[in-house]
């Protein structure tokens, strides 16, 4: 298994090599686009291993090399989106089955887990993940999943994996993490415990804004087979060409991710003094309850955080939002260049207000994706958007 010679190594030696051994036909350094749908058989049933590329694709199969060996994995697999690799692993389960899942989550998985599965009679139950106990009490002969985001979008609760992994296990179900918001440079969940992990790779694997796309990596065979079948079957595959993006981006991962965290040190420490903020939720300020579990599991605390300003209104949110220059105003996450969202009417909308406001999300709040510019401008920008 080509991943085996990556265990030992370290973390920016392997983002740069991952699924990279030069193209063996041509010596090309860089993983060539095979932009095709089929491969010519020698005979029938006599290939070179690609028969069709909806099941295989040079590109995608070195991609999922890539992330079986950032995320600690025997296996990886890539979806046509985040959703999409999220979809694949409900489809794992039966009518009947129930899921436990996190009540602060991504709203495109509230979504598809409430408006299409739960049509086809599989049960999410919403728990608070980062309370273990909760966990505990709602796991009933049932469950077949536990789904958990950490650090949350875009609250930035923690949940504690390991705990999580050991409540999964004691029931035979299995844990998914949605690792989107981590990326592989923060945490590795399998190393934790859990069973799959989830990407959208959109966001930092990417990290470029110019690719949708989605990842699940694993250690069981077993349960590799499976989801390649849905994969296969159910056809959200990624092009080769998105595929080489994410190739690309990967090989970046750990210095974008340095300048990430580096800059949600800084704004954090900036809107935390500043006399206009309430409160500033980011996993790495010792006021999150979440502070330890993230220190614990977390390499550092990366670049998403949120606030609240003293006046938590949506005009005064909308004031701030408008009047950045810098910081574009866009939905997504986890590229080089600084965006600001407004949770409320942007990427959790589709969350109901009454939902949205019992996980504190409410309509003044305010969530930053830093980028990697300087830290100096970005704290200039909010400054003078803040003065507003
Ligand atoms: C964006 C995102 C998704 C969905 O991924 P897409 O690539 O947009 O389909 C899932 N989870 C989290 C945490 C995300 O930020």
């Amino acid at each position: 298994m080509a991943t085996e010679n990556f265990r030992l190594k370290k973390q920016g030696t392997k983002y740069v090599h991952a699924g990279a051994e030069p193209d063996p036909s041509t010596g090309a350094i860089m993983t060539p686009i095979f932009q095709t749908s089929t491969f010519v058989q020698e005979a029938p049933g006599v290939n070179k291993g690609f028969e069709y590329a909806r099941s295989q694709n040079p590109t995608r199969n070195k991609l999922e090399e890539a992330l079986a060996i950032i995320e600690n994995g025997n296996y990886g697999l890539a979806f046509s989106s985040g959703v999409a690799a999220t979809d694949a692993v409900i489809k794992l389960l039966n009518p009947g089955d129930e899921v436990i899942a996190a009540a602060d989550m991504y709203g495109g998985t509230y979504r598809l887990f409430t408006k299409i599965f739960e049509r086809f009679g599989i049960r999410f139950i919403y728990v608070d993940t980062t309370n273990t106990a909760a966990v505990e009490n709602a796991i009933t002969a049932k469950t077949k999943l536990i789904w958990v985001e950490t650090p949350t979008n875009p609250m930035m609760n923690i949940t504690d994996i390991a705990a999580m992994a050991g409540i999964a296990k004691k029931v035979k179900a299995w844990l998914c993490v949605d690792n989107t918001f981590a990326s592989p440079y923060l945490q590795n969940p399998l190393d934790l415990g859990a069973d799959i992990v989830m990407h959208s790779s959109t966001k930092y694997l990417g990290g470029h804004s110019d690719v949708i796309q989605g990842a699940l990596v694993m250690n069981d065979k077993e349960l590799r087979d499976q989801l390649y079948f849905i994969q296969k079957s159910c056809g959200a595959v990624p092009g080769p060409f998105d595929c080489f993006l994410v190739l690309r981006g990967i090989k970046t991962l750990h210095v974008r991710m340095r300048q990430h965290c580096e800059n949600g040190r800084q704004v954090a420490a900036f809107l935390t003094s500043h006399p206009k903020i309430d409160k500033v939720f980011w996993c790495g300020l010792t006021s999150n309850p979440g502070y330890d579990i993230a220190k614990k599991q977390m390499k550092d605390f990366g670049g998403m955080m949120s606030f609240t300003l003293k006046d938590d209104s949506r005009q005064a949110a909308l004031k701030v939002l408008t009047s950045t220059r810098i910081f574009s105003l866009a939905e997504s996450l986890g590229g080089v260049e600084s965006l600001i969202n407004h949770p409320a009417t942007m990427t959790h909308a589709s969350i109901p207000r009454e939902e949205r406001l019992k996980t504190g999300l409410t309509d003044g709040l305010i969530r930053l994706s830093l980028g990697i510019e300087d830290p100096e401008d970005l704290i200039a920008d909010l400054e003078q958007a803040l003065a507003q």
